[in-house]
Parts: structure tokens; sequence; C-alpha cells
């Protein structure tokens, strides 16, 4: 399965893009960070890698380690 992605996010926020997109390893939730995330107050415009450490996925609760990157 883990073919399927361009990159495992293993919690390395530095090397993140502030543009990337990433797909919830669990139930392959996207996060866009041109669109944030309402549900938990955060605004439109935050690159991933500035999330609070306790965000975790709004569709099934996964944390950011289980996060994957997207590819274009
Ligand atoms: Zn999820």
């Amino acid at each position: 399965m883990s073919t399927r992605f361009e990159g495992t996010y293993l919690g390395d926020d530095a090397r993140l893009p502030a543009d990337a997109r990433l797909e919830c390893g669990v139930c392959w939730w996207v996060y866009d960070p041109a669109e944030g995330d309402e549900l938990q107050q955060v605004a439109a415009g935050t690159p991933f890698a500035a999330l609070p450490a306790g965000w975790h996925c709004p569709n099934c609760e996964s944390p950011k380690a289980r996060f994957m990157v997207l590819g274009d």
C-alpha cells in the first residue's frame, strides 16, 4: 500500500514544502494548506508543518505522523 504514496511524512517538518498536500494513511482524507481545516480552526494557508502537534485527521483522528506527502 505504501507504493501508492510519493513519500511518508515521518514528522520531518523542516523538509516539508509549505504548499505540500498530505493524505491520511488510514482514511485517505487530504490536508490541503490552501483550505486549512475548518473543524479544528486551522486557517487557510497554514502549511502542514505548522499544524499544532495535537492536530489529527478530522475524519478518522489519526495523528500527523500517519500522513503521507502527495505527489503532483
Ligand atoms: Zn484519516
